[in-house]
């Protein structure tokens, strides 16, 4: 079996672990950037009935067209737009990899940052330039970037806007510079959109190689996997001959579908977060032995005293809670712990077994 292994899989797969995704039951689950909120009571019974009328018989809407209407009334996404529909943001970030990848083409992200860039740059054969944010306050590197894109012309370049998991905003005029410099497409990765006001969606159409993409993962629905890219449309056409023919399933199409009618309850989950974040954050701050980085998402990434990482994330764990433990990371997220804003009741239970760990 080795042998066969070795003979087939490639090296820089076998190199490589999966994504590692932790066992979770019993756990309060502050590890990865869910809505702690289930879906609105208010709006259960027309969920019901969406789900009763769907026709699971037949394939799904290829495109899903009325989703599509849906999401561009919902989000300002302007009609001269062009908009491609995933099985979740990183289907997207699969497809862009996928239309772009040959020989010597490379895909850019800025580090520490989100993973699947990088894993999923690799998986489609492309090569990785990791750019570094600074290490005191992980801001944007730009006479860097702009190093990095003039020397290898990447065919991408993602910048998660905010960052995960640092949770912080990078300057708007630092990003325009990149979008401006760069040869090939800088996707504006706005995963984290329900938790800031800042976005690129304006400003698309002001560069053609400007692709802003959403998920509506944090707003509550991680568990239907639908994420949406909004670009110039002939680029977008292009992109979407990689796709899968159904890519989005019935009952995604039909329950994001209803989900946007029903906007304004799942924006006030958001907004309960957004506040939670404040009092999360004056918690945090007042904890010795913590630092916790702002955060414009609905995360906060904390650093602990030297080499107190682990045995701190293994006390949560004991404790009944599950946060992100990036010590090893990534260099610059030695003694960092990730956790994600949950409801009052979890903010506390956390800041009171922090409180005794560290
Ligand atoms: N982009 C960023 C920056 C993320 O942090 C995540 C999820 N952690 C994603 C994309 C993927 O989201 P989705 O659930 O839509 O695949």
């Amino acid at each position: 079996m080795s042998d066969l292994i070795e003979r087939l899989i490639r090296p820089e797969i076998r190199a490589i672990s999966a994504y590692h995704v932790p066992e979770a039951a019993g756990l309060i689950k502050m590890d990865a950037m869910e809505n702690p909120y289930p879906w609105p009571e208010a709006a259960r019974e027309e969920w019901l009935e969406v789900l009763r009328r769907a026709q699971v018989n037949l394939y799904p809407d290829p495109r899903g067209s009325e989703l599509q209407a849906a999401l561009r009334e919902a989000m300002g996404i302007p009609s001269e737009m062009g908009l491609l529909l995933g099985n979740g943001s990183d289907e997207l970030i699969q497809m862009l990899a996928l239309a772009v990848a040959g020989p010597g083409r490379t895909i850019l992200a800025l580090e520490p940052g989100f993973v699947m860039y990088r894993m999923i740059g690799l998986f489609a054969g492309l090569d990785y330039i990791g750019v570094p944010l600074r290490t005191a306050d992980f801001s944007l590197d730009l006479p860097a970037v702009l190093a990095a894109i003039e020397e290898r012309a990447p065919a991408l370049v993602f910048i998660a806007y905010p960052n995960n998991p640092t949770g912080n905003l990078f300057e708007t005029e630092a990003i325009e510079r990149i979008i401006a410099a760069a040869p090939g497409l800088v996707i504006v990765d706005e995963a984290y959109a329900p938790f800031t006001d800042a976005s690129f969606v304006p400003r698309l159409g002001e560069w053609p190689n400007l692709l802003v993409m959403r998920t509506v993962s944090k707003m509550g629905l991680a568990g239907l996997r639908l994420g949406y890219l909004a670009g110039a449309p002939a680029l977008l056409a292009e992109v979407d001959k990689v796709r899968l023919p159904y890519n989005v399933n019935v009952l995604t199409q039909a329950s994001v579908t209803l989900a946007l009618r029903h906007r304004a309850r799942f924006d006030e989950q958001c907004r309960t977060i957004r506040e939670e974040r404040v009092t999360l954050m004056a918690a945090l701050t007042a904890l010795a032995g913590v630092k916790p980085f702002a955060s414009e998402a609905n995360f906060i990434l904390i650093r602990l005293p030297e080499g107190r990482a682990t045995q701190v994330f293994e006390a949560l764990k004991a404790s009944g809670i599950l946060v992100k433990n990036l010590d090893g990371a990534h260099p610059q997220l030695a003694d960092c712990l990730r956790v994600t804003v949950g409801r009052p009741e979890e903010n506390r239970a956390f800041v009171t077994a922090l409180s005794a760990a560290v």
